[in-house]
């Protein structure tokens, strides 16, 4: 598909970033660009739209999935919540730990961001080990929301994060091993 190269011209890798071994796939080009940007919305939009007949909301992960979820949230013309890194939020929170594979870290939601039973997908830039993807789904059961899916642009496949989400539906833009 074109669209879809469009969109993975504009992944860019870096070695050794945060540190030796890793390699870091960066979206800033894509952010950079504005009709590769437009085309990963236009991409996301599509799927969700042909997979869903209903979608309350979306929200998204602290802090690249703030930059994906709003103008798709737009596209749909739904609103937007955030899934915010520990102590950002003001008033009621609810709060989930998860592991990091250095140390734990722990992401908060706004206790009133969404109804029980209302339709959620969650997204993000990229799943690695799902950790953090696990911890947001988490966070929205304790909401009492159903979850339709987690959605991300870019799935490292050989972490096997999916694995982490159980059943709840996954889906990836694009895949690297
Ligand atoms: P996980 O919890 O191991 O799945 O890591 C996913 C989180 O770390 C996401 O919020 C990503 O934004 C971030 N992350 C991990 N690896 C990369 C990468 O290679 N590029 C961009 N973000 C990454």
């Amino acid at each position: 598909d074109e669209r879809l190269r469009r969109v993975r011209d504009r992944v860019r890798p870096f070695p050794d970033f945060p540190e030796p071994g890793v390699l870091f796939r960066d979206i800033s080009p894509l952010l950079k660009d504005p009709v590769a940007f437009r085309t990963l919305i236009d991409l996301l939009e599509d799927h969700l739209r042909s997979s869903f007949p209903k979608i309350d909301f979306i929200a998204g992960l602290d802090s690249r999935g703030f930059l994906i979820g709003p103008p798709l949230a737009q596209r749909l013309g739904i609103g937007f919540v955030p899934v915010r890194k520990k102590g950002k939020l003001p008033g009621p929170t609810e709060s989930v730990c998860y592991t990091l594979e250095y140390g734990k870290a722990e992401l908060e939601m706004q206790k009133d961001a969404v109804e029980p039973g209302q339709k959620v997908v969650i997204v993000d830039d990229l799943l690695a080990t799902g950790g953090t993807m696990a911890a947001a789904c988490e966070l929205l059961k304790r909401l009492k929301a159903e979850i339709l899916e987690c959605l991300v642009v870019i799935e490292l496949k050989g972490l096997k994060g999916s694995g982490k989400l159980n059943s709840i539906p996954f889906y990836s833009l694009l895949q690297y091993d």
